[in-house]
């Protein structure tokens, strides 16, 4: 596709969105871009204005109003080329160039050990505090350079693709934005996890290639039921599925694809809070519910503001479906998160106070941000709010400053098998932040972790079984005792005869 198409097809998107919005402003940013970058081209070969094209074409998928698109378009301009802020701010205001400002310091940080990591989470967060539309342009130039990630070097995607699981999409996932945080994770898991990345993939095509049509047939019959009862049903659909989190729900259940209950998911949406209700007996009226797994994420949302109904149900021949029902306006709130707040002008009317009570910890973080100097009390402080950035992944490092993410409440003993069996085998006591703690202590993000071995230790201690969280963890210490096993019973057959 040329810029010009591209650009043609940003327009559409725009055009759509607010037929009043300013059109002409916008092929002007095109313009002023197009001309600034143009002896410059990607990684790729391709034209630099296919980039920030890209970039501003997410965020008008989205729906974002036009500053914000404008915006997408003007963000790499002050840093890659001659033209300056000031420029930007005469041609397109002081609202447009408060933003380019804002992508501008976030910058392109290098990821390199400790140090870095938190002063790159530090800018995220004063970003976010000062001005989270900056944050949410950031995510889309982000999804585009991962999503272009194949023309730059090897150890260079590593980098990106980790900060991008580490940083953005836990990020993203806090500002509610699910869409967001499902394509940023999909396009870095390919790179962070290649293996696991196939396995995944092929995990889920076969499922889904096993139940082809299953779907529908429910769908079907929910649609009869629900229409039956003459609710207004304005949608229903099966949900997208993410590949990273549906690994990361493998990974909590012994790598088995038949215990996870959401794989298959059916949306139904409806116009009111009551219908949501009525919908969720009705689909009871038909299956069964499996006990527990109703959720009222209306009455008790999420922390990041998620409200939606979810049941589990067992469907025909026995299959286990879940479903989530929820109004439009929640709908929206789901992908789109706090975006969708400036998004949907009558949303902002009907709800604002309710989404951005729930955002209230952005502005919180203001305050913290501008007194702490040292890093752990940084990484408290986000504890103290409550702000699980790091969902169910923590982060941490060893002394040199290399991070390792292991699932939540990992140990010392996790840590030291996913640097190498040797380790883990030979591991005989760890530190923590230059503490000496007990093996089966958990381990929190921003840890430092330092692994104390001895060589001539004969292997790991099978009581560690008991504590460990990690599926390597585990099969390296049975894979050990069933060797001594063997060896053992090597060792006594002889003596027996
Ligand atoms: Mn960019």
């Amino acid at each position: 596709m040329t810029p010009d198409d591209a650009y043609a097809n940003l327009e559409e998107a725009v055009r759509i969105n607010d037929p009043s919005a300013d059109i002409g402003a916008l092929r002007r940013a095109y313009e002023f871009a197009a001309e600034a970058h143009h002896e410059q081209k990607r990684a790729s070969g391709e034209p630099y204005i296919v980039h920030p094209i890209a970039t501003a074409a997410t965020l008008a998928d989205m729906s974002l109003p036009l500053p914000i698109v404008i915006a997408g378009i003007l963000h790499d301009v002050p840093e890659d080329t001659p033209r300056t802020l000031a420029e930007i701010e005469t041609a397109f205001g002081a609202d447009v160039a408060k933003l380019v400002a804002g992508v501008t310091k976030l910058g392109k940080i290098k990821y390199r050990g400790i140090e870095r990591y938190i002063e790159n989470l530090r800018k995220m967060f004063l970003a976010m505090a000062e001005d989270v539309r900056v944050v949410v342009i950031k995510f889309a130039d982000r999804l585009h350079n991962l999503e272009t990630l194949y023309a730059i070097p090897p150890k260079k995607q590593y980098r990106v693709a980790l900060e991008s699981l580490e940083i953005y999409a836990p990020i993203a996932n806090r500002l509610g934005m699910g869409e967001m945080k499902g394509r940023l994770e999909d396009a870095a898991f390919k790179y962070v996890l290649p293996k696991e990345y196939e396995w995944t993939r092929n995990l889920v095509e076969t499922s889904e290639r096993q139940r082809h049509g299953y779907l529908e047939k429910i769908m079907g019959l929910a649609r009869h039921d629900l229409l039956d009862a003459k609710l207004d049903l304005l949608d229903i659909h099966g949900r997208a599925k993410y590949l990273y989190s549906t690994y990361r729900k493998l990974l909590k259940h012994d790598r088995n694809i038949a215990r996870i209950y959401d794989l298959m998911a059916v949306r139904v949406i409806v116009p009111t809070v009551a219908d949501c209700y009525a919908a969720l007996g009705i689909i009871h009226g038909r299956w069964t519910p499996l006990k527990g797994r109703i959720k009222d994420y209306m009455a008790q949302p999420k922390p990041n503001g998620y409200r939606s109904l979810h049941t589990t149900v067992f469907c025909e021949d026995g299959e286990i479906v879940e479903f989530q029902i929820r109004t439009p306006e929640m709908h929206q709130a789901a992908e789109y998160g706090i975006a969708a707040h400036w998004a949907y002008a009558e949303i902002g009317k009907k709800e604002s106070s309710a989404i951005s009570s729930s955002f209230d910890w952005v502005t919180q973080l203001a305050d913290i941000q501008q007194e702490l100097k040292d890093k752990k009390a940084y990484l408290h402080s986000l504890e103290d709010l409550k702000i699980d950035v790091f969902h169910d992944r923590i982060f941490v490092f060893t002394p040199r400053g290399d991070v390792l993410d292991l699932p939540e409440d990992s140990t010392p003993v996790d840590f030291a098998y996913s640097i190498h069996t040797e380790i883990g085998n030979t591991c005989t006591s760890a530190k923590v932040n230059d503490e000496v703690v007990a093996l089966e202590t958990t381990l929190k993000s921003g840890d430092i972790v330092e692994i104390i071995t001895d060589k001539h230790r004969k292997g790991p201690n099978p009581d560690w079984l008991k504590f460990v969280k990690t599926h390597h963890a585990k099969s390296k210490i049975r894979q050990y005792a069933r060797a001594g096993i063997a060896a053992w019973i090597k060792g006594v057959i002889p003596k027996l005869k």
